[in-house]
């Protein structure tokens, strides 16, 4: 086989769709969120980010920059070793039990990202529990669909945030089978919120153990943080909580909350725990520094929604259609994929606005979109230059307007 030409093949088709995807070459600078140089051929440029994951911009925090200074002052780079094999600092102990707390949990395990506390946990679950059958939201994140997939278990998948349709599958399924409900909180791409007080009493009537994604609510919801099952008082009816320190929280790591029973049971039985080498110090201290600031400051959580609601707002007064929805994650639909690099491409050059489309596969087609990420940095006038910006697109691009 000629595997060069099958891997240009491959990306050509990629081209040809318009989802071939291109990296931003970007530097963030400390003190300056939501700034950073961009660098291309011709040359750097500043730009301010518009779809960030460091929601609250916690990344550049003084409290966090300060923690993982003086972590690696004190310990160094890497942690030396997987958690069992000489890995295990001290930080990733105190990150775990500030974890477990913020979640009102016995236990905490860390890992070295969301995707990999996913995979894993989901993964050996599936493995471990004889005849378990997962019931897994139709648009959980890729980390959940292919921790399912390795766990080789039985997988059933329910219509999006459908109660109706998640208790027909319930109902069909071996009443004496061991059952698990598989979703998240705050979806990322549309921003709707799950209906987890209803998710939870339909795992009671049918015996499920219930596993929450909250990574795109850690740290934004709830009065410490602990995301939407907190802000809801529902922290207890989840059986295993999963989140990222990557995103609101800054840093990097995924982590699982639940008993210390399954919390140990993933540390002794997940591959992706067990074989890999332990988070470096400095990010386990980052995080429990990032954890630690958000469970009692309430200004960035306010800020946050406050730039939202202003966001959202400036955008109705032009017209510009957005999805409306319950959460920090602001759509801009386009529809369209081509119009969607074309324009993100134009902002990114003319008006030096940094926001990545999103085309499929990350969503449908025809539902090509602008995602924007507000967060607490964003002033005023950044608002302004966006919208106006958007404004000048829509009318060259003759893009539909929403009536206001
Ligand atoms: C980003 C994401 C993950 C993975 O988290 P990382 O820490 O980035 O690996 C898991 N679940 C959802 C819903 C995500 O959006």
């Amino acid at each position: 086989m000629d595997f060069e030409a099958f891997f240009k093949s491959e990306l050509d088709s990629l081209h040809q769709e318009g989802r071939y995807r291109v990296f931003a070459d970007l530097e963030r600078h400390r003190g300056h969120f939501p700034r950073a140089t961009r660098y291309t051929a011709n040359g750097e440029r500043e730009v301010t980010v518009w779809c960030s994951n460091d929601y609250l911009g916690m990344g550049q925090h003084p409290a966090v920059i300060e923690a993982m200074k003086q972590a690696i002052d004190h310990c160094g780079a890497g942690a030396g070793g997987t958690r069992n094999i000489s890995g295990t600092n001290h930080y990733h102990v105190l990150l775990e039990q500030e974890l477990a707390d913020l979640h009102g949990k016995e236990a905490a395990l860390t890992f070295t990202s969301g995707y990999v506390s996913n995979w894993t946990a989901l993964g050996t679950l599936g493995a471990k529990i004889p005849n378990l059958i997962i019931f897994s939201d139709a648009l959980n994140h890729a980390s959940m669909i292919e921790g399912i997939r390795y766990g080789k278990c039985q997988r059933v998948v329910f219509k999006h945030n459908d109660l109706k349709d998640l208790e027909e599958k319930l109902a069909l399924a071996d009443p004496a089978a061991p059952k698990l409900i598989a979703f998240e909180s705050v979806y990322s791409m549309d921003g709707d919120i799950a209906p987890i007080k209803e998710i939870c009493d339909l795992a009671d009537k049918y015996g499920a153990m219930t596993y929450l994604d909250e990574v795109h609510a850690v740290g934004m919801y709830g009065p410490r943080g602990g995301g939407i099952a907190e802000r809801e008082g529902l922290m207890d009816r989840i059986t295993i909580l999963e989140g990222t320190l990557g995103k609101a929280f800054g840093v990097m790591g995924g982590f699982i909350t639940g008993s210390a029973a399954v919390c140990d049971f993933i540390r002794s039985f997940g591959s992706g725990f067990i074989f890999s080498t332990a988070l470096p110090p400095t990010l386990a201290a980052g995080a429990l520094a990032s954890i630690r600031h958000l469970k009692v400051s309430q200004f960035e959580r306010a800020r946050h929604q406050d730039r939202v609601r202003k966001l959202r707002a400036a955008l109705e007064a032009k017209g510009i259609p957005h999805m409306p929805n319950p959460s920090h994650i602001v759509p801009v639909m386009v529809g369209d994929a081509a119009k969607c690099k074309w324009i993100s491409d134009i902002l990114l050059d003319d008006f030096n606005i940094y926001v990545q489309p999103i085309n499929y596969p990350t969503v449908p087609r025809k539902t090509e979109r602008l995602r924007f990420t507000p967060t607490p940095m964003h002033t005023d006038a950044d608002i302004e230059h966006l919208v106006g910006a958007l404004h000048s697109l829509w009318s060259r691009c003759a893009l539909a307007r929403a009536v206001a």
